[in-house]
């Protein structure tokens, strides 16, 4: 993961540029490379792919808005590879090329390249899913598993997704002759031109359905639900996204699923607060506590610890528990908890305890004497958050 080279920079553009020039990056990028241009040559076809997995998550304002903020850990695998990340296929790439290209263009200018490879797509991708995921601390700590219930479009049973009612009921498309394609000469000012588009017929798809199924009546698809289970990496944070590949929507008639994407909430913890990798926690203890030292138990993110408060602990000291706080997703740091001291001040006081606080009203040794080594709120909440 840490060898994966930056987005922007593959397609060698800065970070703000717009959604067109990404475009036009690409486009460069992928002819030079395209494997057409360069047979044999495995790097080549590296940097081809590459580029598509650049394109593919920058071109979508979603993707890119994820990855600027959390770099490459945005589509991060999971511990137990439940997510695919981004590895694209070659099949992929090509059915990208016709949006950006068009068909006619990409016919022409590599030779038709497109029907030497995947051809004929069978019926169209379906769509993506988006599920919010709430996770709590103690989730987030270790990494967790969460078995979902999806709704959404799944393969049509009774005709194995085909949308067709039996064998027969499929012929091959009369317009292309199966191919998905059909071939047109254009005068052009550089001469004559052969373009290929998308058969209008079949759609591509080369073949066409005569009898529907009834169940699904000929998409290949119905709506249903389907039980998922994630597997949500330890160090996850609030607004990141996880894609699953093919757990989306199912395609129509055959075509290749979605993907699923994750988006992952934190659920809010009454007494524990985050602080990017760090954890506060406000510990109060009582005035006796603070002058002969104490032992607490706190509330950490995983499990309760216990901590040992020094005779003539003051208000406001913060206490670090090396860490404590939440792993980070993409590296083996991990934060701390930082624990505040609160000294309680009595609001009810009887007459004898009155009496007790009066005479060390008058003691020497209760006057506030602070000294150097007595940090300032301000110094403490430098050093605790830098
Ligand atoms: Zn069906
Ligand atoms: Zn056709």
């Amino acid at each position: 993961m840490a060898s994966k080279r930056d987005y922007y920079e593959i397609l060698g553009v800065s970070k703000s540029v717009s959604a067109d020039e990404i475009k036009k990056a690409y486009r460069k990028v992928a002819m030079q490379h395209h494997p057409d241009r360069n047979p044999g040559d495995h790097t080549a076809e590296e940097k081809f792919k590459e580029a598509a997995e650049a394109y593919e998550v920058l071109s979508d304002p979603d993707k890119r808005a994820q990855y600027d903020r959390f770099g490459h850990s945005a589509f991060a695998s999971g511990r137990g590879g439940g997510f695919s990340g981004h590895g694209m296929n070659m099949e992929d790439i090509f059915s990208q090329f016709g949006d950006i290209f068009g068909d006619d263009v990409f016919g022409s200018f590599f030779g038709g390249g497109r029907s030497n490879r995947s051809s004929r797509s069978r019926g169209t991708r379906g769509s993506n899913l988006r599920v919010k995921i709430k996770v709590n601390y103690e989730e987030i700590a270790r990494g967790t598993t969460k078995t979902i219930k999806v709704k959404k479009y799944i393969a049509c049973n009774t005709c194995g997704g085909s949308g067709a009612k039996d064998k027969n009921s499929m012929q091959t498309c009369n317009t292309c002759g199966g191919s998905g394609q059909v071939r047109r000469v254009q005068n052009t000012f550089l001469g004559q031109m052969q373009t290929v588009t998308t058969c209008p017929n079949c759609n591509g798809e080369g073949s066409v359905i005569t009898n529907k199924c009834n169940t699904c009546r000929g998409e290949g698809r119905v709506y249903g639900e389907e039980t998922v289970t994630l597997d949500i990496p330890a160090g996850v944070q609030e607004g990141m996204q996880l894609s699953m590949s093919g757990k989306g929507n199912m395609g129509e008639r055959g075509g290749a699923p979605g993907d699923l994407i994750i988006l992952i909430e934190e659920e809010q913890n009454t007494q524990l607060h985050r602080e990017g990798l760090n954890v506060a926690f406000d510990l109060y203890i009582s005035f006796p506590d603070a002058v002969f030292g104490t032992n607490a138990e706190v509330p950490t993110i995983d499990g309760r610890a216990k901590i040992k408060i020094p005779p003539g602990t003051q208000s406001g000291k913060i206490f670090r528990l090396k860490g404590k706080g939440f792993p980070s997703i993409n590296s083996h740091e991990k934060g701390d908890q930082l624990i505040h001291v609160n000294v309680w001040t009595p609001q009810n006081v009887s007459v004898d305890e009155k009496q007790t606080l009066e005479q060390m009203q008058q003691s020497e040794n209760f006057k506030p004497k602070p000294d150097k080594n007595d940090k300032t709120f301000w110094e403490k909440i430098r050093e605790t958050f830098s």
